[in-house]
C-alpha cells in the first residue's frame, strides 16, 4: 500500500476526481463557456490596463471596486451584500464549511454536482431528491424531505444544469417558506433565462443567490459572486480566505466587465443561435429535445454514445451524460457561435439522416 493510501481519509479515496476531457483543437461545447473572444478593438486598453497591476503587491482583500463594477452590471441594489469568490465554486464550498460537521445539504437531481461533491469534502449529509420525468421539482417530496432531514442548506440551480429548465417559481418560493435552512439559489445561467429571484432577497431572510462570469464570457477569470441580506454576507464573510480574488482577476474583471454593452450584446447572440440550434434539434424526429432558459441545450437521442463518439471523432465534443442517473441516452450541447452550431448540427443530421 501506497503512503498516500494509507494517509487519506478513506471517504476522500472514494470520490471519483471531477473529470475534464482533453479537449485540444476541438470544436468545445461541453462546459458551457463562450464562444466570444476579447474583441479586437478592446486588447490594446486591456493590455495598458494590465500594465499598471502592482503584481508585487498583494491584492484590495475586499475588492471593493470590483464589487461596485459587478453591482452595476448585474443591477444589484445597494441595499444588498455581495461576497467575491474564485468562481462560485469557491462560495459553495465557503457556504458548507459555515455548516456544523454532519449538517445535512439538501439539492434535487440531476443537478449541478459540485453541491454533492462539496458536501463530502467538508463531511456534510448530502441528500438528493429526485426531479419528476420532465425536470420539475417534486414538492411533496421535497417537503417531506425538508421535514424529516432538517437540512441546513438547500441548493437549487435556476436554471438548472445539466437540465436547462427553470423551475416552477411558486414551487421555490414555498420551498423558501417552508424552511429554517438558508436556501441557495444558482443562478450562473441568469443572462439566458426570463426570470431571476434577486428582487425576492429583500423579501426572504433565508435566500441568497449565487451568479458567477464564468458563463457570459469569463470562465477564465474565476470570479463569482454570492448576494444576500447585508448581515448574511457580513458573517459569511468571515470564512473568505483573505485575497481570494487576485489582482489579475481584479484588475482584468473591472475592465471587461464595464463593457456592458459588448456583454449585453454577446448573450443575445446566445439567445438567437439557442432558438435556431434548438429548432434545428426538434426537426429529427429520433430526438427529444428539452427548453432551455440557459447557453446549453439537453436533448434524449438514441444510441447516444455513439452519436457523442461519433461528434468527438468529427472533433465536436460535447458532454455526455448518456450513463447518468436518471438521465438515460442524454446529450448536453453548449450552444457555441454560429459557425460551430452549424458544424455540430452537420454531423447530427447525418448522424441520423
Ligand atoms: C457552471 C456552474 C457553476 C460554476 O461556476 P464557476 O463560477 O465557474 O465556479 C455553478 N453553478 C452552476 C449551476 C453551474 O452550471
Amino acid at each position: 500500500m501506497s503512503f498516500i493510501d494509507n494517509w487519506l481519509r478513506v471517504d476522500i479515496k472514494d470520490i471519483n476526481a471531477y473529470h475534464v476531457p482533453p479537449s485540444k483543437d476541438m470544436v468545445k461545447l461541453d462546459a458551457m463557456e463562450s464562444p466570444f473572444p476579447l474583441a479586437d478593438d478592446l486588447i490594446g486598453q486591456y493590455l495598458a490596463y494590465l500594465a499598471d497591476a502592482d503584481l508585487n503587491r498583494y491584492p484590495n482583500p475586499n475588492a471593493l471596486e470590483l464589487q461596485q463594477t459587478l453591482r452595476e452590471l448585474m443591477a444589484i441594489p445597494e441595499e444588498f451584500g455581495v461576497l467575491l469568490g474564485n468562481g462560485s465554486d469557491e462560495l459553495i464550498q465557503l457556504l458548507a464549511l459555515a455548516c456544523e460537521t454532519g449538517d445535512t445539504v439538501l439539492s434535487v437531481e440531476p443537478s449541478f454536482v459540485m453541491y454533492d461533491m462539496i458536501s463530502k469534502f467538508t463531511r456534510l449529509n448530502y441528500q438528493g431528491v429526485d426531479l419528476t420525468e420532465d425536470f420539475e421539482i417534486d414538492l411533496p417530496a421535497m417537503l417531506s424531505a425538508i421535514e424529516t432531514q432538517q437540512p441546513k442548506l438547500i441548493f437549487i440551480a435556476y436554471p438548472n444544469n445539466p437540465t436547462g429548465n427553470s423551475f416552477d417559481r411558486v414551487t421555490i418560493e414555498k420551498i423558501i417558506t417552508s424552511t429554517n435552512a438558508m436556501v441557495v439559489l444558482d443562478e450562473a445561467y441568469y443572462a439566458y433565462a426570463d426570470d431571476s429571484f434577486l428582487a425576492d432577497i429583500a423579501k426572504y431572510p433565508n435566500l441568497v443567490l449565487l451568479r458567477t462570469v464564468s458563463k457570459i464570457g469569463f470562465a477564465g477569470l474565476r470570479l463569482g459572486l454570492l448576494i444576500g441580506a447585508k448581515d448574511t454576507v457580513e458573517q459569511l464573510d468571515k470564512l473568505r480566505l483573505p485575497y481570494n480574488i487576485n489582482i489579475l482577476t481584479q484588475v482584468s474583471a473591472n475592465f471587461l466587465l464595464s463593457e456592458r454593452e459588448d456583454i449585453d450584446a454577446n448573450a443575445k447572440t446566445i439567445l438567437e443561435e439557442r432558438t435556431k440550434l434548438s429548432s434545428t434539434l426538434t426537426e429529427i424526429s429520433a430526438l427529444k429535445v428539452y427548453p432551455s432558459q440557459a447557453n446549453f441545450i439537453l436533448f434524449k437521442a438514441p444510441k447516444a454514445n455513439e452519436l457523442f463518439e461519433n461528434l468527438k471523432q468529427n472533433g465536436v465534443l460535447i458532454k455526455n451524460l448518456a450513463n447518468a442517473k436518471k438521465l438515460n441516452d442524454c446529450l448536453r450541447v453548449t450552444v457555441g457561435s454560429s459557425e460551430q452550431n452549424q458544424q455540430f448540427m452537420r454531423i447530427v443530421e447525418e448522424f441520423y439522416g
